[in-house]
């Protein structure tokens, strides 16, 4: 076999398919603006157009420019969220910065009725954000947020110095949100600049489409790089920062960009944004031209058109829901339901194979039930309350019940 017959067969599929999309968005969009209040951003190619997705398996596929690089700006913005977080809490946090859309561009003066920005996604809450970043000083603090960052990517990101010196140079209003941070208490830092430096630099660092693919499969992944299986941040960060990229990633467009794409996002006015399908993978896109609200114009229908033809909008229900149920069977002699469980007992798993016993001991009027669970690979809390609870009903309506191969201690409270 040729090496490409090997490749096609091995997913070239896929970047075909990312191809076909990307070449019809290429042609049917056009218009946007590249940013220019720095030279360095407005000399970026408006042409530049590129997809990559990355699975939490560690596949990577993509089309058009997806080794371009540009910095990520305000898509390192989850990212840092997510590292704050981790480092101390969403409590902490969320102390000095809120979780509302804000419903406002995202270089707004903005502050909640508790003095506190309106979300990390926004300048004056990104910032807030950086500032929270343990760290001893503002150089400390970038090294620590650089590092978090590549881990996130699985590389070292490198830093575009002319880039963070023209921000720093221009960057007289994210100063001034910080001076408003730091008035109202919310700033973690006692001076502004130990948190818009890190900041400037933070947005400088500079990113391919395939590293904003795997970064939204860290996230995608529960916080665990699917390639170095680095353990990023907690799960429980991960699915903070997923929750705010799903609420407030697109600034006073994330209403419709919840309705139209449905992914949890964040652009940048690099041109880049980062999506994820949570579980499943993590995408990003290129291309500079932005439309007035600061996000990627075809960047933006990129991602509408792989929703649309992929099926990656969080509300779209096209799976079949696999049984967890591997066989019911019923004895008939002795009056026994088994209930041979299998795979991945989550909420809805459990939640049918309830149903199902239920349904089937009162069919049949048993005398006994046996839950198999020899076949179960992993069983959440929640399912195994749920099947524990309708053993217990089982046993005191008077039944015998087996349970060959449950988790220790699934037997307290029955029989
Ligand atoms: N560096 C830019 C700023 O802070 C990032 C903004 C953005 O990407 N939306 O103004």
């Amino acid at each position: 076999m040729s090496g490409d017959e090997r490749s096609r067969l091995l997913g070239a599929a896929v970047d075909d398919a990312l191809a076909d999309a990307l070449g019809e968005v290429a042609a049917s969009v056009r218009g946007g603006r590249v940013a220019d209040y720095i030279p360095e951003l407005a000399d970026a190619d408006p042409d530049g157009f590129g997809v990559s997705i990355a699975s939490v398996l560690g596949r990577v596929y993509g089309a058009g420019d997806v080794a371009a690089e540009f910095t990520i700006q305000s898509a390192s913005k989850p990212f840092v969220y997510a590292f704050a977080s981790d480092e101390l809490g969403g409590e902490a946090v969320h102390r000095r910065v809120g979780v509302e859309p804000s419903g406002e561009p995202f270089n707004a003066i903005s502050l909640d009725a508790q003095g506190r920005p309106e979300n990390p996604f926004i300048n004056a809450g990104a910032i807030v954000t950086t500032s929270l970043v343990p760290a001893a000083d503002a150089d400390e603090r970038f090294a620590r947020i650089r590092d978090a960052l590549s881990r996130f990517a699985g590389r070292e990101l490198d830093l575009d110095d002319e880039v963070y010196r023209s921000e720093a140079v221009t960057g007289h209003r994210n100063r001034a949100l910080a001076g408003l941070a730091l008035a109202v208490g919310s700033l973690a830092t006692a001076d502004v600049d130990s948190a818009t430096d890190p900041y400037f630099r933070q947005c400088s660092l500079v990113v391919t489409t395939e590293d904003l693919a795997l970064m939204g499969a860290t996230l995608a992944n529960g916080g665990v790089h699917p390639l170095t299986r680095d353990r990023v941040v907690s799960e429980r960060a991960a699915r903070d920062t997923l929750s705010v990229m799903a609420t407030c990633g697109m600034y006073d467009r994330s209403g419709a960009w919840a309705f139209r794409v449905g992914m949890p996002a964040k652009s940048g006015v690099g041109g880049g944004i980062v999506a994820v399908r949570p579980g499943e993978f993590g995408v990003g896109v290129y291309s500079p031209p932005l439309d007035e609200a600061g996000n990627s114009l075809r960047g933006v229908a990129m991602l509408e058109a792989l929703s649309d033809r992929f099926g990656l909008h969080m509300f779209d229900h096209t799976r079949v829901p696999t049984s967890p149920v591997g066989e019911a069977s019923v004895d008939r002699e002795t009056r026994t339901v088994t209930l041979a469980l299998r795979g991945e007992l989550d909420f809805l798993a459990a939640e049918q194979a309830v149903h199902d016993a239920g349904r089937l001991v009162l069919h049949v009027d048993a005398r006994a039930l046996r839950l198999d669970f020899t076949d179960v690979t992993l069983i959440t809390a929640v399912a195994e309350q749920l099947l524990r609870t309708t053993a217990a009903a089982a046993e005191e309506a008077g039944l015998d019940v087996e349970f060959p191969g449950a988790p220790q201690g699934f037997d307290r409270g029955i029989g």
